[in-house]
């Protein structure tokens, strides 16, 4: 039997892959208007940044991360998501001392333990960006205008911007308490995970997708209501600049992130369009991460959008590959060496040229460059040889035109054909 990938890790095939160069190429642009830069962080790191850094009762660290012993027992993990990675390597590399605000970008392959199904794999990527180094609120509202701002370049609009403040650690363990002493009340009605979790993860609870967990949690305390003044006062301020930028958003207050080092503001972007896999970007502030990894006392932002979520929502959509310009069939031996130099030098003038390698009859050649969708086709047979001339066949209109085999390359490049 032949080897198969492994379940839940995907193949991008063309047909496919151009709408995930879009996306790419589409955030690349997008977050260089804003200043951002790349950065290219290893696909592993060892388990403790993730541990340290999302938390120790997270689904991620509890159930779903790729974890193993390299051949000197180092315990090294494939990264579940980018921020720790990113934070990791500013810190390494000292990035605060070159700019007091850094703005990177990512995007590449994450991995979590999960259950295949649509929208959720094993292997999925994420683009991602994170600013490093401002608290003031116009930030957020910055980093959420560039993420509306990136869906409406790729055109999808069938999403909504939810945002929530989860607190800090002034204001969140009051809360925490209130909440914990809510559920308990309930215990009974919460589903097995969360009669686990209540106590070391409550927040959680008010995420879980059981029914009865949700019905239980319906007047559950509010995290927005037990806000400290100075996070009451900079979640005001994200609202109003959102405003100001005139993006939409709605306050979800019982939205909370999967990730432990999330502080005040937390944002999801949700379509109705993917069942239950609702999130196709989400991000928050994250305060003390960089000081807890060891690095220097500075605030931080980002969010991560699903590719595999936005390519499923393009769906019909889709960006085909471009077709050739031109075809070349050949008649003969010698028409085959002509057609082999001239399509080299046609693709080195940047025309996407096709012709024949396994030595098909004509009828087999046109045919080809019908299913290619070539908008021109030569063909080169003895005759034009030796008059160095050739039909130019344009195939949306089955017009011809006579063009010289030793001007080729002008007449794609004068004609802009
Ligand atoms: P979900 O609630 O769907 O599990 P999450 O809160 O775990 O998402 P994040 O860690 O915030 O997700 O990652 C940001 C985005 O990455 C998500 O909004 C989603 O679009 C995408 N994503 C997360 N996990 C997967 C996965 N297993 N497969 C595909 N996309 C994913
Ligand atoms: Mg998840």
């Amino acid at each position: 039997m032949s080897v198969t990938a492994i379940k839940g890790m995907n193949d991008v095939l063309p047909g496919e892959v151009e709408t995930w160069q879009f996306l790419e190429k589409s955030a690349r642009e997008v977050f260089g208007f804003h200043g951002f830069s790349e950065i290219r962080t290893p696909i592993a790191e060892k388990t403790e940044l993730f541990c340290r850094s999302i938390g120790e009762t997270t689904d991620i660290v509890e159930k779903e991360m790729y974890t193993f012993s390299d051949k000197s027992e180092n315990s090294l993990t494939l990264r579940p998501e980018g921020t720790a990675p990113v934070m990791r390597a500013f810190i390494q590399n000292r990035l605060h001392t070159l700019d007091p605000v850094s703005k990177l970008y990512y995007m590449g392959p994450m991995f979590r333990y999960e259950r295949p199904q649509k929208g959720r794999y094993r292997q999925f990527h994420q683009i991602g960006v994170e600013v490093i180094g401002v608290e003031d609120a116009r930030i957020d509202a910055q980093v959420l205008a560039m993420l509306h701002q990136y869906f409406n370049h790729i055109g999808i609009t069938a999403v909504s911007l939810q945002i929530n403040s989860l607190g800090c650690p002034e204001c969140r363990p009051g809360y925490r308490q209130q909440l914990i002493a809510y559920l308990e009340s309930r215990l009974d009605v919460l589903c097995a995970d969360c009669q686990r979790r209540y106590q070391t993860n409550p927040l959680r609870v008010l995420d879980c997708k059981a029914k009865g967990c949700q019905e239980a949690t319906v007047d559950a305390p509010s995290v927005i209501e037990h806000l400290c003044s100075p996070c009451n006062d900079h979640f005001a301020q994200v609202k109003e600049y959102l405003q100001a930028l005139q993006i939409p958003f709605t306050v979800n207050s019982r939205m909370v992130r999967g990730l432990d080092y999330y502080v005040r503001t937390t944002f999801e972007l949700v379509t109705d369009q993917l069942g239950s896999q609702n999130a196709v970007a989400a991000g928050g502030r994250y305060d003390g991460l960089v000081e807890s990894l060891g690095g220097p006392a500075l605030p931080g932002i980002g969010f991560a959008i699903g590719l595999e979520r936005l390519v499923l929502m393009k769906g019909e959509q889709r960006i085909t590959p471009p077709e050739p310009q031109l075809f070349i069939a050949t008649i003969g031996a010698e028409a085959v060496e002509r057609a082999f130099v001239l399509m080299s030098q046609l693709q080195l003038a940047g025309v996407r040229v096709e012709m024949d390698y396994l030595g098909k009859s004509l009828k087999a050649q046109m045919r080809r460059a019908n299913k290619l969708k070539a908008a021109f086709t030569l063909v080169l047979g003895e005759e034009e040889l030796e008059s160095g001339e050739a039909q130019l066949k344009n195939m949306s209109d089955s017009s011809q035109s006579l063009v010289s085999l030793g001007s080729l390359v002008e007449s794609f490049a004068e004609k802009n054909l």
